[in-house]
């Protein structure tokens, strides 16, 4: 059923990879374990990896020039787990070149169907982009070509595309998901989470997701994998939801507030309490954000240089020249212009000014957090600005980086975040309301999430 609507709706841009004979495979496998009585607490659900998690039985590109024709000989820890639990992966879904956008306008990779890069498409609106980085997730879900997918969120990657394709997405505690086989953008950022159509089919989803892998990934947390459905069905009764006057000021679209306030006073109907809280560094966390994600990719993409994987130049004269050409032409623009400030911002005499100064920013910010956190138990917000906007809409690139003003500042604390349908603005787009919680709070925001559903 979800491949021929994923050939069927292959307009969208969604499907990068499909191979119909590993999934159908995987299918098989799935029944007879089911038969045996056998069978994960996932057995035979069908979902979508993003091409940025390493599969081997799918190349894996990063939606990049660079990593055309890939493929891993292993699976990234979260698509083993998933698979362990009993998961068939339909394929491969479309995002911006590693995980470096927030509309999906910036693949490198034609999608299935196509034979040159498309942008991704969104199912409510197909002149409109369906958000990033993780678009081909979120237009996927929306359009019912998967009934869940994973997702990955650097700086909103999840929540912002969830926001504007009418879904639901969550970002756990950094450190609770195995970045391990999650090809790297910022690895101090860098989280894998799931996408669905309701927080009850996250919470199945991030179960089996999360946990310990202190092997293969150094930053991950030695935190048991939780059961987050247990707790769904709780009252929310007295529940304090920190409003945040920074995130409803200017910049926020009249549309996407009226959808957001109506949220509010629904959650006000189910018992919870709004309580006013400060998180005065919000503003901040757009440049320090693009200043040390920017860095961190400089240094993780140093690795593709045509020696030990993905795209080599064909001709050159020698080894610099190779590298040279090999990047010149396996990167897109969006990436080499992040390759550039990060080696920028690194660079002796600016490393004071810009990284180490973003550095304490970034501690301030986790900081405000917490002490919003001593008012509050969840915080909310919009998730992005505005709604969807028309492909090609945003040229330039700072307009971009701004829309990403209400995600950056949860990913640079590290905290779990989440985006599920608040209503519709103009033109009846989707707005997603953000809940953000405090560190392995995620029990919560799905519960709070599931109350409101
Ligand atoms: N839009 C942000 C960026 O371009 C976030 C991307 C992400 O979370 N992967 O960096």
């Amino acid at each position: 059923h979800f491949l021929a609507r994923a050939k069927a709706h292959q307009n969208l841009g969604a499907f990068v990879s499909l191979n119909e004979d590993a999934t159908l495979a995987q299918a098989k496998a799935a029944d007879a374990l089911i038969a045996e009585g056998k069978g994960g607490k996932l057995a035979g659900v069908p979902i979508a990896h993003k091409d940025i998690f390493v599969t081997k039985d799918f190349p894996t590109t990063a939606a990049s020039k660079m990593l055309e024709g890939y493929r891993s000989p292993f699976d990234a820890t979260v698509v083993r787990k998933l698979a362990d639990a009993g998961v068939v992966t339909l394929g491969k879904l479309n995002c911006d070149e590693f995980a470096m956008g927030g509309a999906n306008e910036n693949s490198a990779i034609a999608p299935v169907g196509f034979d040159s890069a498309q942008p991704v498409r969104n199912p409510w609106d197909t002149n409109r982009v369906p958000g990033g980085s993780s678009g081909g997730s979120a237009a996927a879900v929306a359009a019912r070509l998967a009934p869940a997918v994973t997702g990955t969120d650097t700086g909103g990657s999840i929540r912002q595309p969830a926001s504007f394709c009418g879904i639901t997405g969550i970002k756990p505690t950094y450190g609770r998901a195995s970045r391990y086989g999650m090809i790297a953008f910022a690895s101090s950022l860098d989280q894998a989470g799931p996408m669905g159509r309701s927080a009850e089919d996250c919470a199945l989803l991030l179960s089996e997701m999360c946990g310990p892998d202190l092997d293969r990934d150094s930053t991950s947390l030695d935190v048991p994998a939780e059961d987050f459905s247990a707790k769904l069905g709780d009252s929310i009764e007295g529940l304090r939801i920190g409003i945040p006057a920074e995130f409803f000021g200017e910049g926020l679209s009249a549309d996407v507030r009226t959808a957001v306030d109506a949220a509010l006073k629904e959650y006000e109907k189910l018992g919870a309490k709004l309580v006013p809280v400060s998180l005065p560094r919000t503003e901040l966390s757009v440049p320090v954000y693009y200043i040390l994600a920017p860095a961190e990719a400089s240094s993780n993409l140093s690795r593709f240089d045509g020696v030990k994987f993905g795209h080599r130049a064909k001709d050159y004269a020698d080894l610099n020249d190779m590298y040279k050409k090999t990047r010149a032409e396996g990167f897109g623009d969006e990436v080499k212009r992040r390759i550039m400030i990060g080696a920028y911002v690194l660079s002796e005499g600016y490393y004071d000014a810009y990284y180490l100064q973003a550095q304490k920013i970034r501690r301030m910010i986790a900081d405000d957090f917490q002490a919003a956190f001593k008012d509050c138990d969840v915080i909310a917000g919009a998730a992005a600005p505005t709604t969807a906007w028309a492909i090609g809409g945003k040229a330039d690139p700072v307009s971009n980086y701004l829309a990403d003003i209400f995600t950056l500042p949860a990913s640079l604390a590290g905290l779990p975040g989440m985006s599920l349908p608040a209503g519709f603005g103009e033109g009846g787009l989707p707005v997603g309301l953000q809940l953000i919680g405090n560190y392995f709070s995620e029990a919560r925001l799905l519960n709070a999430a599931h109350r409101f559903q």
